[in-house]
């Protein structure tokens, strides 16, 4: 891999909004990178196609990013003049019950705590703070396990962060306010009991007062594209179709940054590792997997109630306990009968994704993992639960299993899409406890994939973290 003079200073291998920040957190510091990725488009889980008919733009992975529009990292970059650009929906997110009323999250904390009536202050009380002091807390939530910058506002955050889901949705008194947390808490893809599981309702929430659950005009591969101009701009190299098996296929270069997940990791540069470091990774464990769908519709989704239908976001599912308990079937094996359904309608927002007067739809709900069950059935019947008539508008659709996810993308292992389970146990220490989770045990070989901290979701930060991890080493470049 080294030779006395490098054919580039840094290989990054993977296009992800990982792959694609770590390449550009180095280029901007003049060095010489080249990105490779295995697929012929770039992008990794930001990528658009007509999976179902012409005119119809899907995402087949991430198409809701409150996340990238709050990412430190993102922020930094000039993505609009590269052509990104956020399109807000009306409601954020919405979470429809039986009755026909919906649980909303939007941009404003009083307006979301108003509609959650005699919950109202319980929500105030628990995401002002975070709101406020969110500039604070991000570079410690947002990063490797360090002492961290400010403890007190830490500490604050962590005595309800701590808590399972289940837990603290009881600080809500009525059904809705409880479905909220719920569902919010059920984009950590494991039981609802589990601790920590409210860190990422908490985080989710207080990012779409923030930034918003913005959604980018064109599609998530806007992101991919914008990320990639912008790197070829600073003199950056791609390289797409050349998927990486060994260290041989790699050109020389000083640092290389994998942006997989430990299982890939080990097949290509395992033995450069110390027994330790191998044991480590082989340890490492992922989380269930999803079921993935899209449709081409003839018209937007019928919702009983108006915020659903004026919401990006639709958190399908009803209750609590009826969400806790599909958790908890995944997580033990089974197919929930009611899942979970995590639902968005772009095309409502953006018009650029369906011919006129046409939508299009996109869901998920979660499996075990390696599951080759076909959901089809029991994910439209939810919606059709709080949405009568929607199997009537469907002109097309298209699925992905687990093993099709996979296929699609090679860090979607048994189609986990955070590259790994955030649990309390991986939370910070993904892929293994280290002082730098980033650094492998080999030389100049490090990874930058969602398999590190902070996790899943678009936002670049664990290729930014890594990267910096990579010029400090090798180059003694602090930024
Ligand atoms: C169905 C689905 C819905 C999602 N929804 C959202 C959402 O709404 N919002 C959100 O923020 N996130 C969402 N996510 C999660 C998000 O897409 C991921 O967390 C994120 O893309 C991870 O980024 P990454 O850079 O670590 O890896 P990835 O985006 O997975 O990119 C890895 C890249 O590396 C390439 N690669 C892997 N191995 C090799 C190899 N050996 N050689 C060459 N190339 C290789 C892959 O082809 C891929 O392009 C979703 C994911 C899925 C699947």
């Amino acid at each position: 891999m080294q030779s006395e003079k490098p054919d580039y200073d840094a290989v990054v291998v993977g296009s992800g909004p990982n792959g694609l920040a770590a390449a550009i957190v180095m280029q901007q510091q003049g060095l010489q990178v080249l990105l490779i990725e295995g697929k012929d488009a770039i992008g990794g889980g930001m990528r658009t196609a007509e999976l179902t008919l012409p005119g119809f733009k899907h995402d087949i992975c991430s198409a809701i990013h409150p996340m990238a529009a709050g990412s430190p990292f993102f922020k930094t970059l000039p993505l609009q003049r590269y052509g990104l650009e956020w399109l807000q929906p009306d409601v954020d997110a919405a979470h429809p019950l039986d009755d026909g009323t919906a649980a909303v999250l939007t941009r404003s904390v009083e307006q979301t705590a108003r509609s959650l009536g005699i919950d109202g202050q319980t929500y105030t009380n628990l995401l002002k703070p975070i709101v406020r002091d969110w500039p604070l807390l991000a570079p410690d939530l947002l990063g490797p396990l360090s002492f961290p910058k400010h403890p007190l506002k830490l500490a604050g955050f962590g005595l309800s962060a701590i808590q399972p889901s289940t837990m603290l949705a009881r600080k809500f008194k009525t059904t809705a306010g409880r479905a909220l947390l719920a569902g919010m808490a059920a984009h950590s893809i494991q039981p609802l009991t589990n601790i920590a599981t409210s860190a990422i309702a908490l985080v989710l929430m207080a990012n779409g007062h923030l930034g918003g659950w913005v959604i980018p005009k064109g599609g998530s591969q806007s992101i991919a594209d914008a990320l990639a101009r912008y790197f070829r701009s600073l003199g950056g190299h791609i390289q797409t179709g050349t998927y990486v098996s060994t260290l041989h296929q790699l050109p020389s270069a000083r640092a290389v940054l994998f942006d997989v997940t430990p299982k890939q990791l080990l097949q290509i540069a395992g033995h450069k590792f110390s027994s330790v470091y191998k044991c480590q990774l082989k340890r490492y464990r992922y989380g269930d997997g999803v079921f993935k769908m899209d449709w081409a519709l003839d018209a937007p989704i019928p919702f009983t109630a108006d915020a659903c239908r004026r919401a990006g976001t639709v958190h399908i599912g009803g209750t609590l306990e009826e969400i806790a308990a599909g958790e908890q079937a995944s997580a033990n094996g089974k197919h929930a009968d009611k899942p979970y359904v995590l639902l968005a309608q772009q095309s409502i927002f953006d018009a650029t994704r369906a011919p006129a007067s046409k939508h299009t739809a996109w869901a998920y709900c979660h499996v075990p993992n390696g599951s080759k069950k076909d959901m089809t059935a029991i994910i439209e019947s939810q919606i059709e639960r709080f949405a009568p008539g929607f199997k009537e508008r469907i002109l097309a659709k298209h699925t992905f299993n687990t093993e099709q996810l996979q296929e699609h993308n090679p860090n979607y292992i048994g189609g986990d899409i955070n590259g790994g389970i955030i649990d309390i146990g991986q939370l910070f220490t993904r892929p293994a406890l280290r002082i730098s989770p980033y650094k492998t045990s080999a030389k100049g070989i490090y990874i930058c994939s969602s398999s590190t901290p902070p996790g899943g979701g678009v936002h670049g930060m664990s290729g930014y973290h890594s990267a910096k991890k990579a010029l400090s080493e090798i180059w003694n470049i602090h930024v």
